[in-house]
């Protein structure tokens, strides 16, 4: 059966009113090709919310209609089966794994830029505040495949979890016990999880900074050897792991 809805409305990446299609938060190839049912924002906090408590079952996998098809298709080609390819190698790392370690070492070939700005991508998709929108040096590092330099103030961190209790935020103010108030953005979809700190430090020590992935040229494919920890997720609660 054909898809007829038409749903206009802001593009969460490049700001402008338009037509908006369905993005897949991962990309589709990255495991998300099968029904789901996620608990975003607006069903935990949001109590004047009709979708407080519940939980969104999407047949078509997880994601929303967030992008123009403008952005949804640059950033599809330029990034997504660079992200799903590095998504396909996490998988194997884990599932080779004869026990289960805390932390997991893993040597990836990848494109480290691409994969990235795709991480972000899907950190503006998931954004329901239309915080990040606000960020035009992120945008701008996005909507520029060969711009290279994570703008400074942000940190990504990236972790191992093969949880199916889902986190898909992309923004919000936290209160850590420890480190004060932190902005952080978080999603997990197995078999990783994703952290985008501004100005703020990571939600576990195990995490591990990604970063530098700014750094490479767009396309580069490099070996990076990467140490993850391996967090399980329990709760919808951002910081919270076992
Ligand atoms: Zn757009």
């Amino acid at each position: 059966m054909k898809e007829k809805r038409v749903i206009e409305g802001i593009c969460a990446l490049c700001g402008k009113q338009r037509k908006l299609s369905f993005e897949h938060v991962p990309p589709r190839a990255a495991f998300n090709n099968t029904p789901i049912s996620v608990q975003n924002h607006v069903h935990l906090t949001d109590q004047t919310s009709h979708l407080y408590g519940k939980e969104m079952r999407s047949n078509k996998g997880s994601g929303g209609y967030t992008l123009c098809e403008d952005c949804n298709n640059k950033t599809g080609v330029w990034y997504a089966s660079d992200f799903a390819d590095f998504v396909h190698q996490g998988m194997s790392i884990i599932r080779e794994l004869k026990t289960p370690s805390r932390l997991i070492k893993g040597i990836y070939q990848i494109k480290p830029l691409n994969v990235l700005k795709q991480i972000l991508t899907m950190f503006m998709s998931t954004d329901k505040s239309g915080y990040l929108r606000s960020k035009t040096d992120l945008i701008d590092f996005i909507l520029h495949k060969e711009k290279t330099g994570l703008p400074t103030i942000y940190e990504v961190y990236l972790y191992s979890t093969l949880s199916t209790k889902y986190r898909m935020f992309g923004f919000s103010w936290i209160a850590d016990e420890i480190m004060g108030w932190q902005k952080w953005s978080e999603i997990n979809f197995k078999p990783f999880g994703y952290l985008l700190a501004e100005e703020s430090g990571p939600a576990h020590e195990y995490m591990c900074n990604i970063s530098k992935f700014g750094n490479f040229s767009y396309d580069e494919r490099v070996f990076v050897e990467l140490t993850t920890g391996y967090l399980h997720i329990d709760s919808e609660w951002i910081g919270t792991y076992k």
